[in-house]
């Protein structure tokens, strides 16, 4: 199959995906034609006067994908790619990812289609307040609860934070998680979603009997997740040989100098501009390693270059970086695969772990955070994979399987299938 046959529209593979696990669980049509979309999906203009006196108006949008568990709960992406379509399958993936580590929540997902590499600090402020007033009215802490994502942060998170507690009138430090520490943040939110990565990671190679000592590790993407993680497996003593940003990747067989790459990288995660000798992003999936991680964006492992992966693990840490085609091609060469929905749970179950303590305005340790999340993560990679072995189905499908029932079970306990 070449590229141009397979597809890779996220919404489209996720659709079929669900449907697969439905049908395995036994669910009738009509439950895979109430979550096959997300029950909201608004789009907003948002206005913003840049720093040259102009007005430009961007586009963005929130998706709720379901909320019979409980209110939605997902990021806000700012990236110059974002589509309605991307949108709308990420917060379908925000409900599997809370069905899978089983929190109280349904998925919800927000974008704006802007470039923030190109926007000064207080652009980017203009327009995290616009986009607030924007979707104030579907948003809310018990309604919809933003969070983080590609190209945003906890100063991001502040401003939205401020902006929502100023139209209400009330401080409402439970309406958004990714905050900076003072302003109720969580301990450890920041390199959640990391943890939950290389938790996973651990639990994979336990299953495939690697060390992780020694073991060699290539990470695609030097962002939130990426970078951390590169650290994370580092100090466990694994070697990283490989990283990348979206300009370009860095390789060493003899494993890279973690601490100087994070020392140099720049707010966006670019640091291989400031070497002469890189390879492509193509390359570096290719590479002989252990464990691979795509923590980057969607559709990199494709049907055209999943045969040419060797690594003996895939963890994704990016959301969607593993096409069904290529999913199907990973499994059939042992390579164990653990998806998306699953790997990057990490970041929204100390999402929860935030809400939570704002909502007792009473906060934990960064060792309790650390604790409950490695509860919850084992938890789940057990239920999955167990899943996967019993139902004889690959890791995505019964990650799927495992995410989705929740959802479908309090839909139908609503009667509203
Ligand atoms: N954006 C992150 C994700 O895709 C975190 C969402 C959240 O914390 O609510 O999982």
């Amino acid at each position: 199959m070449d590229q141009e046959q397979e597809n890779l529209n996220l919404l489209v593979s996720t659709q079929i995906v669900i449907k697969e696990a439905l049908e395995k669980l036994g669910y009738p049509e009509n439950m895979y034609d109430l979550l096959k979309e997300p029950l909201r999906m608004l789009t907003v203009r948002i206005p913003i006067r840049m720093d040259n006196g102009e007005v430009k108006v961007f586009t963005g949008y929130r998706a709720q994908h379901n909320d019979a568990v409980g209110p939605t709960k997902g990021g806000v992406r700012f990236h110059p790619d974002v589509t309605e379509d991307e949108v709308k399958a990420l917060s379908i993936w925000m409900s599997l990812k809370a069905g899978i580590v089983d929190l109280p929540y349904g998925g919800g997902k927000g974008g704006i289609i802007c470039d923030p590499r190109e926007m000064s600090f207080r652009e980017l402020e203009r327009l995290s307040r616009g986009y607030v007033r924007a979707i104030s009215q579907v948003v809310g802490p018990t309604k919809d609860i933003p969070a983080p994502d590609v190209f945003t942060n906890s100063q991001i998170m502040a401003w939205m934070m401020d902006e929502y507690s100023r139209i209400r009138e009330f401080d409402s430090p439970g309406f958004i998680t990714g905050k900076p520490l003072v302003l109720g943040g969580s301990h450890g939110r920041e390199s959640a979603t990391a943890k939950g990565v290389a938790l996973m990671i651990r639990e994979a190679a336990r299953k495939k009997g690697i060390q992780l000592e020694d073991a060699k590790v290539v990470i695609q993407g030097f962002g939130n997740a990426g970078s951390y993680l590169a650290k994370f497996m580092y100090d466990a003593g694994a070697k990283v040989i490989g990283i990348s940003d979206a300009y370009g990747a860095l390789h060493n067989e003899d494993g890279l100098d973690i601490d100087y790459l994070l020392d140099r990288r720049d707010s966006f995660g670019t640091v291989t501009k400031l070497f002469k000798n890189t390879i492509t992003n193509k390359e570096l999936l290719e590479l002989e390693c252990d464990i691979l991680v795509p923590a980057a964006i969607e559709n990199q492992i494709t049907a055209v270059n999943a045969n040419k992966i060797k690594a003996k693990i895939v963890v994704e840490a990016a959301n969607g970086p593993t096409t069904i085609e290529a999913t199907k091609i990973l499994t059939e060469k042992d390579i164990l695969l653990v998806p998306d929905v699953l790997a990057s749970a990490g970041g929204v179950t100390v999402s929860y772990f935030e809400w939570v303590q704002n909502n007792q305005g009473y906060y934990w340790t960064e060792e309790e955070v650390w604790q409950k999340l490695e509860e919850v993560m084992v938890r789940s990679f057990n239920n999955v994979y167990n899943t996967s072995v019993s139902r004889k189905v690959d890791m995505r499908l019964a990650a799927y399987m495992v995410g989705v029932r929740k959802m479908a079970e309090a839909s139908r306990f609503r009667g509203w299938v």
